[in-house]
């Protein structure tokens, strides 16, 4: 590999250059809330000549709960050539940030950036012994690694990862709080990384840390707006939205999607009887089976109180009747076996089955049959798996026998 040449600036042109540059990275990073745009974002400004021209930069996040540190993103000379082209195309006015943004996808499916692999695959406790990055958060301050001493510093696992010899890390701060690290390094160049480096990447890092902790706090909201807080199953307005994106695709390829609407059986009684705390948990364990059980492109959701529902894309009536019948018999058998619902009706559940297009055609009265069916089942008997028929309840049975 050819050594990049470093671009060699004095003075205020630099400066001007490095002001400018803030600037530039300041405004793509409020052009997204994405997380990993952001980190795209952080990480090309780093490695690009056009920015503050590192050979590497890699990007670590603390995790509060397991109370580790984790590699999410580097970027080295390989994808650096295409963060190049970018950042130099934004300064000349070339390219919108948008580009920038658009180049990530492709970063993504890159399977030649080794470098990123590498980092994500990095997870370790974040304790002093591990070493200069761990102290980097610890501390909340950046540190050099330009000595022998230094470099002695390094927990093995970093050193064998990146195979670098001198770095710096920035912590990445938002507020009072240390979220994570920056590591850069000139490992081809062997630039050595001064002062005056250190100071617009600490200025660079204070940025970055508020950007981080805001996309957070929104993809955190956003998770909670489409979520159940008692099961974490998707909430009904997330299942609507979705459900009417997969209706749109499947008329598109002209296939066909299956619904399940579930209630459990005997709920009151159990609820009188023990208590909605203890009802809760019947009801999280039953989402815990459904999430567990169903398949992955299935959307299990949380339709009301003690309803659920499960939309599976690409699914016939009668695998759906199957797999209904498998959840309804794993839910039986669950309560069963617990002395949950002892001395009460035994709790089960009834599960109406639609499907696209045969029984509708718009998402409403795909809700509706799979209710009809719900219903039937619950007339007859509960505990059992209905699938819906235009003479439903007139004499056909469209049921799935038990067992
Ligand atoms: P059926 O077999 O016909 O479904 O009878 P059911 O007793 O289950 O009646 P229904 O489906 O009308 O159940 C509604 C009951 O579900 C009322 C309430 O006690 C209980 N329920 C609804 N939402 C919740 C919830 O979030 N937590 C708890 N613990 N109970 C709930
Ligand atoms: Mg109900
Ligand atoms: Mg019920």
């Amino acid at each position: 590999m050819t050594p990049i040449q470093p671009k060699r600036q004095y003075g205020y042109e630099r400066i001007e250059r490095e002001l400018r540059l803030l600037y530039e990275v300041s405004n793509a990073m409020r052009t997204t809330l994405k997380l990993d745009q952001i980190f795209y974002i952080i990480l090309t400004a780093l490695t690009s000549h056009e920015g503050l021209g590192f050979n590497r930069a890699m990007l670590f996040l603390v995790n509060e709960k397991e109370n580790v540190l984790e590699g999410k993103m580097g970027i080295g000379p390989h994808s650096g050539e295409e963060a190049d082209r970018i950042w130099k195309g934004i300064e000349m006015a070339k390219l919108s940030l948008e580009d920038l943004i658009n180049s990530y996808a492709k970063f993504k499916k890159d399977p030649e950036s080794r470098l990123n692999t590498l980092v994500k695959g990095i997870k370790m406790p974040l304790t002093e012994e591990m070493g200069i990055l761990a102290l980097t958060i610890l501390e909340g301050m950046p540190f050099e690694v330009t000595t022998e001493e230094a470099k002695k510093m390094v927990s093995p696992e970093i050193q064998n990862a990146l195979n670098t010899e001198y770095f710096v890390t920035v912590p990445l701060k938002a507020k009072d709080k240390t979220l994570g690290a920056i590591l850069v390094d000139n490992i081809f160049t062997k630039k050595p990384i001064t002062k005056s480096d250190i100071r617009i990447l600490t200025m660079f890092a204070n940025h970055a840390g508020l950007a981080i902790e805001n996309s957070r706090l929104y993809e955190e909201t956003e998770y909670l707006s489409k979520t159940d807080w008692l099961t974490k199953l998707w909430n009904a307005g997330e299942l609507r939205k979705r459900l009417i994106k997969e209706l749109e695709e499947t008329r598109i390829q002209d296939g066909t999607l299956s619904m399940l609407m579930m209630d459990i059986d005997n709920f009151k009684p159990f609820n009188d009887t023990f208590g909605h705390q203890k009802g809760d948990e019947v009801i999280r364990k039953i989402a815990f089976i459904l999430s567990k059980r169903s398949r992955r492109d299935d959307f299990v959701a949380r339709y009301g109180g003690e309803e659920f529902t499960v939309v599976m894309p690409n699914t016939n009536k009668k695998v759906a009747g199957i797999i209904a019948e498998r959840f309804r018999k794993e839910i039986e058998e669950t309560f069963e076996s617990s002395d949950m619902s002892k001395g009460v009706k035994p709790l089960t559940i009834s599960i109406g089955v639609s499907t696209f297009p045969y029984d509708a055609t718009d998402m409403d009265k795909l809700i509706n049959r799979a209710d009809i069916a719900l219903y039937e089942a619950k007339k007859t008997g509960k505990n059992k798996v209905c699938l819906y028929a235009a003479n439903l309840g007139k004499g056909f049975l469209g049921f799935i026998k038990k067992g």
